[in-house]
């Protein structure tokens, strides 16, 4: 069985084709696309980390179709994961049912969609050559990271955990991350990266490296007082996929760190290192003089 049929995921080359005749993008011929992603997979299949999240995606019972990006033309195009195109919706509620039902067949729905086109990230592809002059980046990402971490953004699509701001990210330290949601995959394709000793993203800005002083499980929580609130939400809403994550003894991990010694992790979160990353070092001293006062408001004073 292909590693695609094992997890429940659909490769699918052709579908955007369908919409552009003759196709716009013919970049890749579609086995060509069929065989990389599967490429990739096996790879993800083999990191322990990438492991869980495909065994999470399978659990669902549903389908995960991997189809190509569809605009920009020799433009880096980022890679995307969403409920569905309006394509799925009337497979799920007719066609499916309809085979099923009639014909006996044993279909299901497709309950995400990841746009990714691994040749994008190719020497030579239009991300590789929009990384390699990009001013925010200092590292080339690999085609594996890119795709699982697509992936964990399936899973908050599946598990209808989807949230972009079910934690405030905005006037803190993690405001690069842009969302709750870029902050928990780049946080489990950091853990995946640690696994092989690949570089780990600082942020959702480009492809820059995590600071040094926090690629640690447990120091990482330095990086904002609101790394424990953040790990704190994933680890409630994804509650079996977390499980599993903490299980796994890989040299980042703060999925784990939470796990083991919570207390710890907060503490870290709410230390000095992470209010002054925050809001600077003169907030630092004026916490002191005035405990209480929130962060934004720090923010706000010494940011307006
Ligand atoms: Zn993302």
């Amino acid at each position: 069985m292909s590693v695609e049929a094992q997890f429940n995921l659909l490769i699918d080359p052709t579908w955007n084709d369908i919409n552009q005749v003759p196709p716009k993008f013919p970049m890749m011929t579609n086995e060509a696309y069929v065989m990389a992603v599967r490429e990739d997979l096996q790879g993800i299949m083999n990191n322990p980390v990438g492991k869980s999240v495909l065994d999470r995606l399978k659990k669902w019972n549903r389908v995960v179709r991997i189809t190509p990006v569809r605009e920009g033309q020799g433009v880096c195009v980022s890679p995307s994961a969403n409920f569905g195109e309006n394509r799925d919706l009337m497979w799920n509620r007719h066609v499916s049912p309809f085979l099923n039902k009639v014909l006996g067949m044993q279909t299901r729905p497709i309950w995400a969609v990841v746009f990714y086109t691994p040749e994008a990230f190719n020497p030579g592809g239009t991300c590789h050559t929009f990384y390699k002059t990009d001013k925010r980046s200092n590292y080339m990402p690999n085609r594996q990271e890119v795709l699982v971490h697509e992936l964990v953004h399936a899973i908050r699509d599946m598990s209808k955990t989807f949230s972009p701001d079910s934690v405030k990210v905005h006037k803190t330290n993690l405001q690069g991350f842009d969302s709750i949601e870029e902050f928990i995959a780049i946080l489990v394709q950091n853990m995946f990266q640690s696994v092989d000793k690949g570089k780990l993203r600082a942020d959702h800005q480009g492809f820059r490296e995590l600071d040094p002083n926090l690629a640690n499980s447990f120091e990482f929580f330095k990086i904002s007082t609101r790394s424990f609130a953040a790990v704190e939400a994933f680890v409630k809403q994804n509650k079996y996929f977390t499980a599993n994550l903490a299980k796994l003894d890989v040299p980042f991990n703060p999925v784990r760190a939470f796990f083991k010694d919570p207390r710890k992790c907060r503490e870290f979160s709410e230390s000095d290192a992470a209010f002054k990353r925050d809001t600077g070092p003169l907030a630092v001293l004026f916490r002191t003089l005035t405990p209480g006062i929130s962060v934004e408001l720090w923010h706000d004073l010494l940011h307006p």
